[in-house]
């Protein structure tokens, strides 16, 4: 299974579909990301805050994957924007991935009642130029903190990773992330099966239509409009089944029917929302 790649704003290239370890508890996190690894799987979505990130270097080493062929993302914790803790907690999630160098390191949150993601970000720009990761970018960052970030810094995220989902298409930080060349990277991208999407029309007619199952529909229409995605499961038949998704197509019809179900309003929003983050 190839896994086609989107080129960064940085010349980097990152596989559009990972697998995202968020809730996987450590647990299960070395068994299901080495069945995501034997399944084809090469970018993987983890988080200090996650505590899954030694058993996800576990799966790797153990993979006999090239670290080349793997991109392995993982975020900065809310509690760690200040002074020179950036550098620490790099150094520690380094230490657990057993890997020398990320290739792409997040600001989890901006945290704006703590207002300290500008410092945050600084740090990000020297620990990328320090070599410790190929790229950077943020997460959960609305249009005001990417305007305070770039504005000041003149360096540009990579990504953006946001809640993101037929029902929750945050279309003012996507025109924003659009016009400046950031990728958007949606999280939760299935709802986190909060939000009843697989019982819409809009996606289970499709999925009859196309032989698919609605998650591989939902799926398809992220690769679709160019999001970067990494949907979680720790059962080995959906890893299989999420992955399984460039041999079908939804047409322009059916894509503007999934669009169509954002109700406008926030509704859909499943998760947090990132200014009551702290
Ligand atoms: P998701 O939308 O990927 O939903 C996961 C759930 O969908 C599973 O628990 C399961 O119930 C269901 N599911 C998965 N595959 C299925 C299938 N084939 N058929 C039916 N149901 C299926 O939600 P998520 O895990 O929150 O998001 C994906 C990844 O995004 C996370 O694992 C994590 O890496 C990342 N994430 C980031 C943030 C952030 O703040 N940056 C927040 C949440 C998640």
């Amino acid at each position: 299974m190839t896994v086609p790649t989107i080129t960064l704003n940085d010349g980097n290239r990152i596989p559009q579909l990972g697998y995202g370890t968020f809730k996987v508890p450590a647990a299960d996190a070395q068994r299901a990301v080495s069945e995501a690894l034997e399944l084809g799987y090469r970018h993987i979505d983890t988080a200090a805050i996650y505590g899954n990130e030694a058993e996800v270097g576990a799966a790797i080493a153990a993979s006999g994957v090239a670290r080349d062929e793997l991109f392995v993302t993982t975020k900065l914790w809310n509690d760690r924007h200040d002074g020179d803790e950036p550098n620490a907690a790099i150094a520690e999630s380094l230490d657990k991935l057993g890997i020398e160098k990320l290739d792409l390191y997040l600001i989890h949150w901006p945290t704006p009642a703590k207002d300290n993601y500008l410092h945050a970000w600084q740090k990000l720009i020297q620990l990328r130029e320090a070599g410790l990761t190929r790229s950077i970018g943020v997460s959960n960052f609305l249009v005001p903190h990417l305007e305070k970030i770039v504005s000041a810094t003149g360096v540009v995220p990579a990504v953006d990773q946001i809640e993101l989902h037929p029902a929750y298409q945050q279309r003012e930080v996507t025109s924003w992330a659009a016009a400046h060349d950031v990728r958007i990277e949606a999280w939760g991208p299935l709802g986190q099966g909060k939000y009843p999407l697989f019982d819409d029309p809009a996606v289970a007619g499709p999925a009859s239509a196309h032989g698919k199952s609605p998650a591989q529909v939902v799926i398809r229409w992220h690769l679709q409009h160019e999001h970067v995605l990494f949907p979680k499961s720790v059962h080995r038949e959906r890893l299989a089944q999420n992955i399984d998704v460039f041999d079908f197509a939804l047409t322009d019809a059916e894509v503007a029917a999934i669009d169509a179900i954002d109700p406008g309003d926030g509704s859909g929003r499943v998760s947090s929302h990132p200014d009551e983050v702290n």
